[in-house]
C-alpha cells in the first residue's frame, strides 16, 4: 500500500482534530475542513464525562487507550483531566436495573476494571450525596471529566504546530475514486486520502457519493446549574439521568429521545420538560438548591449494534462516527488508531468498528449509549 502523503480531514470536532494531529505527527500533510469553527459541532455540546468502566473487550481497549492519553496530556500540563469517581446506580425497586448493573459489573471485573458493587449505606459513607433511594451501585475509580472546549483548543494548537492547514467556515462535500474534497467554490482538490469525521453529518456526505452508512441521529440534552457540589459523577440507570461536578456546580444531562432526529431540522435549545426534570434530579441527588445557568440540546449518532463506524468505506476514503454519546471520551484513542490505519501502520482500528459491516440501509431502533442492557 502507498502511504498517503496528503490527507484531508472533514470536520474539526474532537475526533477530526485528534486524527488530523496524529496524521500530521505521522508525517502526512493534512488539511482540515470545517464548516463552522473548530468544536462548533457536537463536541462543543458534550458533557465531557470520561470513564473506562466498560464490559466488552473492544470498548475496554479503546477506553484504556483514551484515558491513558487524557492523563498523559494532563501530566504534561497541556490540559486538565479532572479525576472523579464514576457512580452508576439502580434505585430501590428497579430489580431489572439492579440485575443488569450487577451483571455489567461482573463483566467489567472480568476485564480488570477498577469497579466494585456497593449498597446504599456504603455509597452514602463514601460520598456526600443522597443515597436513601439507591438499591445497588457500581463505583469506578478510574474516571473523570474534561472540558471539551479546552480539548478542541489544545488540538487546534497541536495541529497548527504540526503544520496542519485549516479551512474553516466552508461546508464541503467529498469525491471518491480518486479521493477529493469539493470546496465551497465548487472546485475539487484531490488528496491521497480523505477522512470524514463530520459527526452525524457524515451520513449525508457519504450517501452523496454512493456509500451510505448505518447511522441515525438522536437528540440528547444537558444543562449547567449553579450549586455546591463536589461529589462523583453519577449515572442513575433507573431514570436515565446523569450529573457530574462542574466549576459552576453541576453539569447534568440526559433528555435523550431514543428516536431518529432530523439532521436538518432539530431544536438546539433544551426542552422545558428536560430542564424541569433534570433540575429536580440534581436537587434530589446533590441535596442542593440548583439554579440553571444554561441548557442545550445536541445530536448523538446511533448504529445498529451500538459500535461506532470507523475505517474505510471506499479506497482511501475513511469515516469515523456513530459514538452513541461516547465520541469525546474515545477521541484520543480513535484519532491514534484511525491515523495509524490511514498511514498503513501495523496497529489499526478494531475490525468490530468496520463501517462496511452494514449496507447502510438497515432498519434499526435507536438505543442510547449509557444503558447497561445489551
Ligand atoms: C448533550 C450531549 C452530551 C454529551 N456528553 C458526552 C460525554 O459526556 N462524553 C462523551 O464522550 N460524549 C458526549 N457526547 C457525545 C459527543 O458530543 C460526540 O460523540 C462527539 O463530540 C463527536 O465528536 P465528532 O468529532 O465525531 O463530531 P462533531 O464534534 O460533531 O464534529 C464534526 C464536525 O464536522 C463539521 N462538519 C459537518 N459537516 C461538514 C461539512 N459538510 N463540511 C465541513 N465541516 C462539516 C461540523 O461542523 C462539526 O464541527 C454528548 C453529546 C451531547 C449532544
Amino acid at each position: 500500500m502507498d502511504v498517503p502523503e496528503r490527507v484531508a480531514v472533514v470536520g474539526a470536532g474532537a475526533v477530526g482534530l485528534t486524527t488530523a494531529y496524529d496524521l500530521a505527527a505521522g508525517g502526512a500533510a493534512v488539511t482540515v475542513f470545517e464548516r463552522g469553527t473548530p468544536g462548533s459541532g457536537m463536541t462543543g455540546r458534550a458533557a465531557g464525562i470520561c470513564y473506562d468502566a466498560y464490559a466488552e473487550d473492544v470498548d475496554v481497549a479503546v477506553a484504556d487507550r483514551a484515558m491513558r492519553r487524557f492523563r498523559e496530556l494532563d501530566g504534561n500540563h497541556e490540559f486538565e483531566f479532572h479525576e472523579v469517581p464514576y457512580v452508576f446506580l439502580a434505585r430501590e425497586g428497579d430489580d431489572a436495573g439492579a440485575t443488569a448493573l450487577s451483571e455489567a459489573v461482573d463483566r467489567m471485573q472480568v476485564h480488570d476494571r477498577s469497579v466494585e458493587l456497593v449498597d446504599a449505606d456504603e455509597l452514602g459513607e463514601r460520598f456526600s450525596m443522597h443515597t436513601d433511594d439507591v438499591g445497588l451501585a457500581g463505583v469506578s475509580d478510574s474516571a473523570g471529566w474534561a472540558d471539551p472546549k479546552a480539548y478542541v483548543d489544545l488540538f487546534v494548537d497541536k495541529c497548527e504546530n504540526e503544520g496542519v492547514e485549516f479551512r474553516v467556515g466552508e461546508a464541503v462535500s467529498i469525491r471518491t475514486d480518486p479521493p477529493g474534497v469539493v470546496g465551497g467554490d465548487g472546485e475539487t482538490v484531490d488528496y491521497d486520502a480523505v477522512v470524514v469525521a463530520a459527526g452525524v453529518h457524515s451520513r449525508a456526505l457519504l450517501a452523496a457519493v454512493g456509500h451510505p452508512i448505518a447511522l441515525k441521529p438522536y437528540r440528547a440534552q444537558a444543562l449547567v446549574a449553579e450549586c455546591e457540589y463536589d461529589g462523583p459523577t453519577v449515572y442513575d440507570a433507573t431514570d436515565g439521568s446523569y450529573l457530574r461536578p462542574h466549576p459552576a456546580g453541576v453539569l447534568a444531562g440526559d433528555g435523550v429521545e431514543a428516536v431518529e432526529a432530523d439532521f436538518d431540522d432539530w431544536d438546539p435549545a433544551a426542552d422545558d420538560w428536560f430542564v424541569t426534570e433534570s433540575t429536580a434530579a440534581v436537587r434530589h441527588r446533590t441535596e442542593t438548591d440548583p439554579t440553571v445557568e444554561r441548557a442545550w440540546a445536541g445530536l448523538c449518532g446511533a448504529t445498529p449494534d451500538r459500535n461506532p463506524l470507523v475505517g474505510p468505506v471506499a479506497s482511501d476514503v475513511y469515516v469515523a462516527t456513530g459514538w452513541h454519546g461516547h465520541g469525546f471520551m474515545w477521541a484520543p484513542a480513535i484519532g491514534e488508531l484511525l491515523a495509524a490505519d490511514v498511514l498503513g501502520a501495523d496497529e489499526s482500528v478494531p475490525e468490530t468498528f468496520d463501517p462496511r459491516r452494514f449496507d447502510g440501509d438497515e432498519e434499526f431502533e435507536v438505543v442510547e449509549g449509557m444503558t447497561f442492557d445489551e
